[in-house]
């Protein structure tokens, strides 16, 4: 029988941006990147939250922009962001 998950075991974390320090997992980006509209940005920094490889720029708490030396264009800023500020951009050649 299934057990109820209130039964299984606790799991871990695993903090985003582990490797931004060691591998510019940019240059194997997706194909596209992500760009944001600072007129409707709220600063939630929900972006922040999901992002996996830590490369939301954030300055005194506000969203500032994007480490393209290390966003893999995952999309998931954009997926979660609230107001629709960020636009995921097809890329072309090494932009
Ligand atoms: S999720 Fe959207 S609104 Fe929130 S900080 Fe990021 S870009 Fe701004
Ligand atoms: S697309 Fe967004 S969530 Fe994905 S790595 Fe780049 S900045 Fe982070």
């Amino acid at each position: 029988m299934l057990k109820r998950y209130q039964e299984l075991p606790i799991g871990g974390v695993v903090v985003g941006g582990a490797t931004p320090q060691l591998v510019k997992t940019g240059s194997w980006r997706s194909g596209q990147k992500p760009v944001y509209d600072q007129q409707r940005c709220i600063h939630c920094l929900l972006c922040w939250v999901h992002c996996p490889e830590a490369t939301i720029l954030i300055e005194r708490g506000q969203m500032r922009g994007f480490d393209y030396e290390h966003c893999k264009g995952c999309g998931l800023c954009a997926e979660h962001c609230p107001t629709g500020a960020i636009q995921m951009l097809k890329e072309t050649g090494g932009s």
